[in-house]
This record gives C-alpha cells, structure tokens and sequence, in this order.
C-alpha cells in the first residue's frame, strides 16, 4: 500500500525489528508492506506502527509485530506454502502470511472478530487468504495437510489434529505453557518424528477449544 500515508511509519517499524533481530527480508518487505493500521481497531490507530501488542475486540489482542515476525521467519515460507494459522484475531498476521505463502487458511472462533478480520484483508487487497469460523484446536481437515501452522493462542500442549495435518517437513509454531506464560515453540515434521526446539519466552491470549485449554 504505497502512499496511504502510513509509509513512513512502516519504514520505521521496519527499522525497529530489524534493530531487535529479524534479518529474514521477505518477511521485512511483508512487514513494510501490510497496512497494519486498517487491522486495529479506530482507537488505537494513531499506535498501529509500535512495536507493542495492541487490544482489539472480544478482549483479544493483536500480536506485538516482533513476535509476529519471529513467527514468520521460523516458518521459512518460500512462496508456494500452504498456510494454516490458528487465530485470526484481527488478522494482521493472515495478511502477513498472505504475502508470504500461496495460500492462508485462518480459523478464528469468535465470529465478529472473523468478520472484521475479513473486511480488513479485503480493504488491504488481500485475495488468497480464507478466514474460517471453528475450533482451530481441530485444524481444518478439508484443507490439509499444510507446510506451515501458526497458531497465535497459548495451548498445554500440541493439539493432536494438527500434528496429523502438517505436511512432511512442515513446521508447526505454537506457544506452550500455562495461563500466564508460555515458550515459543517450534515443531518440525521430519519423517514419522517430531522434532521441537523452543524460541522464547511469550505471553498469549489462551487457545480455547477441544485441544487446548478447556475453560
Ligand atoms: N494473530 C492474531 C492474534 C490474535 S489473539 C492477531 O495478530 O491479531 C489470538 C486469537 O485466537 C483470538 O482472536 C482468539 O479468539 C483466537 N482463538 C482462541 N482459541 C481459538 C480456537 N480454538 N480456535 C480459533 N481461534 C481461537
């Protein structure tokens, strides 16, 4: 979205992950292209381009943009990838993976949020990314397997159906934890294995469904 008016301010969020480590160029040029400020809600516009978390509705939140990144440089998309992202929330991060992979499937369980997530991908021109109502504890087997999984909600464990649903060589990002806190973890499909190594201290909203936190 070149001359919107936000230009400047996505150079300098640009700027500032590259400072705080992310090196991965395709995901700065996603991050310097995506229109974040059509993705929050009207109040907290004017701090879209900080590098924090922000609220969005049904007491939510929109990721803060470095997570996001790392999320993105640690699923090493090439372009061709199928996507599944657990958690659209405001869907920022669908349209970061829309421009970063062939194709986003994005379950999100509270419909309103899906809704607004859909009118803003479209108001930013996105065309290959699906937001999709459910549990995404379950994954969304019409569409699988998939080449990456996001998900952006904390979760006790790995919910089963979506080890089942990644591809060979798939990678997985989910972080694991309790309520309060949660390690970024990453989960690659290397034959019948699963082999996981941790990324960093998080702290998310909680992964509510049938494999995940029950209540
Ligand atoms: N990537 C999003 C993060 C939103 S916060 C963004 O940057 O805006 C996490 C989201 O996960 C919330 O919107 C919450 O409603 C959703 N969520 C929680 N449990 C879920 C589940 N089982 N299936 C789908 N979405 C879920």
């Amino acid at each position: 979205m070149e001359g919107d008016g936000y230009g400047g301010y996505r150079t300098r969020l640009v700027e500032t992950l590259q400072q705080k480590g992310i090196r991965d160029l395709a995901v700065l040029r996603a991050v310097g292209t995506v229109p974040r400020h059509l993705f929050v809600p009207e109040s907290v516009r004017h701090r879209a381009y900080e590098d924090v978390a922000l609220p969005i509705a049904g007491r939510q939140t929109i990721s803060q943009p470095w997570v996001q990144a790392r999320y993105l440089e640690l699923a090493a998309l090439t372009g061709r990838e199928r996507v599944l992202e657990v958690g659209a929330g405001s869907g920022y991060q669908t349209a970061l993976l829309a421009q970063l992979a062939e194709a986003v499937f994005a379950i999100e369980r509270i419909p309103a949020l899906a809704q607004s997530a859909r009118a803003a991908l479209e108001a930013a021109g996105v065309r290959n990314a699906t937001v999709l109502v459910g549990d995404g504890t379950l994954g969304w087997r019409p569409f699988a397997p998939y080449d990456a999984i996001l998900v952006a909600a904390a979760s006790p464990e790995i919910p089963g159906p979506l080890v089942e649903q990644l591809a060979p060589d798939g990678r997985l990002i989910i972080p694991l934890g309790d309520r309060n806190s949660q390690v970024l973890t990453l989960a690659r499909r290397v034959g019948e294995e699963l082999r996981i190594s941790t990324v960093a201290d998080v702290r998310f909203v909680p992964l509510l469904g049938e494999f995940g936190f029950t209540s």
